[in-house]
Order: C-alpha cells, then structure tokens, then sequence
C-alpha cells in the first residue's frame, strides 16, 4: 500500500479512483446508455455504488455537460456538491440496518416508506419516489438503490410504478448481486450492467489480502481503514478453521467465539474472512461451508438460540472439512 496522503483538491478522493479503476469497460458503456433503469450485479464490494455515484458525478459535471469530457472536472457546482454529499439530484437508498426501536436488524431490509411517500413519524421522509420526480437542477438525477435484493413483493411494486413511467430526466439503479435476485418484476424492466472482478495488482505485501484476488476492493478499503478490526475477523475465522478437525469442544468454543465477533463487527466480513480461511485450508468443504453459514444467518433471523445456532454451525463445519 502506498503511504502517500491524498491530495486535498482531488474530490473523487483515492478510494473512488481505487475503485473504478478496473471498471473502464462500464465507464464507458455508462457514458452512451440510453435507457432509464439499470441493474448493477455483481459481487459485494465489487464497486458497484461506487461506480453508480461515479456515474451521477460525471453526467451532472458542468464541465462535462459544457464540453463534453471523460471524468468530471471536479472544480463545478455539482461537483463540489456531489464531494460534499449533498447533491439535490441524487438519492441514494440502502437497506435500514436499524429496526424503529433503534436496535439492530437482523435482516436489513429496504423499507417501502425509503421508496414512496407514507404517513407516519418512522417514515422516511425524503423518499426516493418524491426526490426524482423533482425538476434536476444539473440536467439528470440519480436514484440509487443499494441492496435492491432486499426489496418484498409490497416494497417492489409500490417502486414499480416510477420504473414504468420514469420521469425524462432519471436513471434509476438497482445495486443487486444478480438478476436473479431481484423481483421478476423489477428485473425486466432494467437493463442488466455486469460488475467482473477487475485485474488485479500485485499483492502488497508478503500476506496478500484475499480481496485482490477477488477483485472485491470495497472490503480492501474498508479493512484499510480498520486494520485492527479486520485482524481480530480474520484471526477469529483463523482459530474456527484450525479448530474444525480437533476436539469438538474445541470447535464450539471457536465457533461460538466467532459467531460473537460476527454479531459486534461487520457480518459480511466476517462470513468473507472465514470463507476464505476455509477455501485456503480446505477448498473442497467451501460450498458445503457457505451453505452452513448462510443457514446460521437464517436461524439467527428466526430467534433460534446462539448455543443451537454455535453447535449446529460448528458441527456442520466439521462435516464440511470431514472431520469425525
Ligand atoms: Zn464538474
């Protein structure tokens, strides 16, 4: 990793150019689409929001717009605004990860209320709906709808209206893993923009962090940002992975262990630091892994105890990497 700061009057800043970089082929498909709704699929943290952000900043750039151009200029009013995340053509939804208590949801959802307009005091009130069907003040504005695989029959047909008849000057996208995620519904109506792993560089370091081999630079960057966590993800994936073929309470105890970090730190970081500690110990279990894990998050969701959800996890890991 190179230790130089950032320069100040960069406004896309080194982390958006990380992560477009790589991406040059839907840059330039980006810049001559027609159309009004898109699916961006692909792997998580691929870079697929930052390439939808990337995508409003250019299309809105007064410079661009003036003269044509490549990359925004940075120096307009819209880019400035867009550097300081608050661009009045652009919405951005994600799924809520809190419930209307304020805890923590166990499945993160995108909520009908983000999309449309809903009485109510927990309702959002600058949905995504209202905000595009606003006049743009630089010419296109952006709805963006991060996990879009979230949205529930109800949720995705009060959101099938805007895709129908979209105002002249939108783009809509639906950030999803595939197309097969999404609702039928919604699906037929975007045109697909498919997000590859990227080449990669060469690996920094003697211990080369996975996500360059997946091309994921989105979790890169954010265990750059927080190595300390990111080491206490991956050792806790290590000792379950070393655990496995041992004594079985030693493998729940590991497990257990692991399943807490998961609950204080970023789940899907977690799931990646183990999965990948797996594939590297026993690349035949991997499938069977991924299931057992994603099973775990289910019975999570549905309040089965942690000590069932541990053991069950734990027993079918060992299954996974054959131990007895
Ligand atoms: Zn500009």
């Amino acid at each position: 990793m190179s230790d130089a700061g950032p320069p100040d009057d960069r406004p896309e800043g080194p982390d958006v150019a990380t992560e477009i970089e790589g991406h040059a082929d839907v840059l330039a498909y980006l810049r001559e689409a027609d159309g009004h709704a898109f699916a961006f699929v692909g792997p998580s943290r691929i870079g697929r929001r930052t390439v939808a952000l990337w995508w409003a900043r250019w299309a809105t750039c007064e410079t661009v717009r003036a003269q044509g151009g490549d990359t925004p200029c940075g120096r307009c009013e819209s880019c400035r605004l867009h550097a300081a995340g608050r661009h009045p053509d652009v919405a951005v939804k994600a799924p809520a990860t809190e419930t209307k208590r304020g805890r923590a949801a166990l499945a993160p959802m995108l909520r009908i209320d983000q999309l449309v307009p809903r009485d109510g005091p927990s309702a959002d009130p600058d949905p995504l709906a209202t905000r595009i069907r606003a006049r743009p003040r630089f010419g296109t504005s952006f709805a963006i709808l991060d996990g879009a695989e979230t949205l529930n029959e109800a949720a995705g047909n009060a959101f099938l209206k805007l895709l129908e008849e979209p105002p002249s000057w939108a783009k809509i996208v639906l950030i999803a893993p595939s197309v097969g995620a999404l609702l039928p519904t919604l699906a037929s109506r975007c045109t697909p923009v498919r997000f590859a792993a990227p080449p990669t560089h060469a690996a920094a370091g003697d211990a080369p962090h996975p996500a360059l081999r997946t091309g994921q630079l989105g979790w890169l960057r954010s265990d750059a940002a927080d190595p300390e966590g990111a080491a206490v993800l991956r050792d806790a994936a290590d000792a379950v992975v070393a655990a496995l073929p041992g004594p079985l309470d030693g493998a729940l105890t590991a497990t257990r262990a692991w399943l807490d970090v998961k609950r204080e730190r970023a789940p899907g970081d977690a799931d990646a630091w183990l999965l990948e500690a797996l594939r590297r110990d026993a690349p035949a279990a991997y499938p069977a892994a991924l299931a057992a894990v994603r099973d775990a998050d289910d019975a999570a969701r549905a309040y089965v105890g942690a000590d069932v959800v541990a053991a069950t996890l734990a027993l079918r890991l060992r299954a996974a990497v054959g131990a007895a």
